[in-house]
């Protein structure tokens, strides 16, 4: 599938190649076929029972269904040409229209607003955005296409831009629910040049705010969600094809193979799996039996791991101040509740800071038509938890409990009394989540991380941490970073 045909003394230098890649999310599978498809010999170190990371499988009273990452951004068409080299394009769906809904303003919830662009509104008096901002919240946006003509100039942060434009009704109630619910991060910290690359041009263009939106956005009521799409049976089977390809391509994924520590010898690199004892006690593991020795390495952890795992190797990372990477959990609930048939809070439900507990909800039955199939009567809601600066407030519950408030904010964000009795089945799963590309400052740190890596032969590096949160910017990146390292290990 990767377009590498190298010549025959090439490919004969790539068959010997043994190369490590340690972390087996979709960033570390996505790089070892890249590297496998020129013929090397790739082992894939994961710590988990599972390989995929944060796209991972979860499963309640019988269904199966994506504990994590449960969809992909269209943009850039990286991941759905990834699908489509496996042989996964027809499994490819997109969300039903239904959009999703805003709790915590007065009067409980109402539809998000359609049309905007990061919750801003491109028409502040229409219905939609009359009803979650009041009529004194669409007078003061308003005064946005009345104040001086605008460049974003300093206002590189999203909500200083918006609040000094629109006022805080606008912040509070449509963009920050949207960018604590994508980005888990208040717009405060939101680099809008990131977050909405068109935007500044546009509004240099128009002079106003709104009119930049009206412009980028085409005017047009685009429903929020439909720049994504999903895969029927859940995005897992993205990572079941990449294991399956690299299985074919004769490489491996270790599973339960923590990596300790990476040293690096005469030889190559010597990679060790399993706990590090403390010192005096009994010795460091042996080499992973079998692939004592590897020609390169591709880190592909989460942020916290690959530093621990490079400082020996990298001192200049160390120099590079690490993104804050917010803990997220979801608990998926599997109910017995008519009631939601009519999905009543559409595709799902944002929240404004501080108005709730949870952070967001996902009806997904009422969001994918192949999750309803399979549920039968049954309806799957997912709660998520915490943010930046914020952590979950299940982190200190058992399942049961963290089960409980999640069904207790269920029925607060559906607007729908669900009791415990309908509860079937739960399924908890806890996330690091990388710092989003948008939040300020983070392209730089990655940057300056990329850079010091990539001084220092035989290793490359890749994940969320370092391309940004989301499978559209994480796949790219990894085939981009395995064909850096490829290219020094054939030519360099
Ligand atoms: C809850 C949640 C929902 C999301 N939803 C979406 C979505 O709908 N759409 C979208 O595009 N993106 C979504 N994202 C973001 C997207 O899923 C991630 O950006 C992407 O999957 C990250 O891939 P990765 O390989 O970089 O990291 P990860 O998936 O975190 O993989 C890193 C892997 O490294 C392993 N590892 C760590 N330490 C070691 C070690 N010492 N040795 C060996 N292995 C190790 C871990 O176990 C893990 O499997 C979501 C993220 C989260 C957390």
């Amino acid at each position: 599938m990767t377009e590498a045909h190298p010549a025959p003394e090439l490919a004969e230098k790539a068959a010997r190649l043994r190369i490590a890649v340690i972390g087996g999310g979709v960033a570390g599978l996505v790089a070892a076929e890249s590297v496998a498809a020129i013929g090397a010999h790739v082992t894939v170190f994961e710590a988990a029972d599972a390989a995929g990371g944060a796209v991972r499988r979860g499963e309640a009273d019988g269904l199966t269904f994506d504990a994590g990452a449960e969809s992909f951004a269209v943009r850039g068409g990286h991941v759905r040409a990834l699908i489509e080299e496996l042989g996964l394009g027809g499994l490819v769906v997109s969300p039903e229209p239904g959009g999703a809904w805003v709790a915590g303003i007065p009067g409980g919830a109402a539809p998000l607003p359609k049309g905007g662009l990061l919750g801003i509104p491109a028409n502040p008096f229409a219905e939609d955005v009359r009803r979650v901002i009041g009529w004194s919240g669409t007078w003061r946006a308003w005064l946005d296409r009345l104040r001086p003509p605008l460049t974003i100039g300093h206002d590189h942060s999203l909500g200083r831009l918006v609040r000094k434009r629109m006022g805080d009704r606008v912040l509070d109630r449509l963009v920050a629910p949207v960018s604590t619910g994508v980005y888990s991060a208040h717009p405060d910290d939101i680099d809008v040049d990131a977050a909405a690359p068109t935007l500044n041009a546009a509004l240099t263009r128009t002079g106003s705010l709104s009119g930049a939106v009206t412009e980028v956005t085409g005017g047009a009521g685009r429903a929020p969600g439909a720049a994504v799409q999903g895969l029927s049976g859940g995005m897992s089977a993205l990572v079941d094809g990449l294991i399956a390809r690299l299985e074919l391509l004769g490489s491996e994924v270790r599973t339960a193979s923590p990596v300790e520590r990476l040293e690096r010898d005469a030889d190559g690199w010597i990679v060790r799996v399993g706990s590090v004892p403390e010192p005096g006690a009994s010795p460091v593991p042996e080499p992973v039996e079998g692939t004592s020795r590897f020609d390169a390495v591709i880190l592909a952890t989460d942020e916290a791991t690959a530093r621990r795992l490079l400082a020996p190797h990298v001192p200049d990372l160390e120099a590079v101040t690490a993104g804050s990477s917010p803990r997220i959990e979801i608990v998926t609930l599997v109910l017995d509740a008519p009631e939601l048939d009519s999905a009543p809070r559409g595709s799902g439900v944002l929240t404004v800071p501080g108005s709730h507990t949870a952070k967001a909800l996902t009806h997904s039955t009422a969001k994918w038509a192949w999750l309803r199939t399979a549920a039968g009567s049954r309806h799957v809601v997912r709660v998520s938890f915490g943010s930046q600066g914020e952590d979950p407030a299940t982190a200190a519950l058992d399942d049961e409990a963290a089960a409980a408030l999640a069904l207790t904010e269920a029925s607060a964000l559906l607007g729908v009394a669900l009791r415990p009795a309908q509860l079937r089945g739960s399924q908890r799963a806890r996330f690091v989540q990388a710092q989003p590309s948008a939040v300020l400052g983070a392209a730089e740190r990655r940057v300056a991380a990329s850079a010091a890596i990539a001084a220092i032969p035989g290793v490359a590096a890749t994940g969320a941490w370092l391309s940004g949160t989301g499978l559209a910017q994480v796949v790219p990146h990894a085939k981009a970073e395995a064909e850096r390292l490829r290219h020094d290990l054939l030519w360099g």
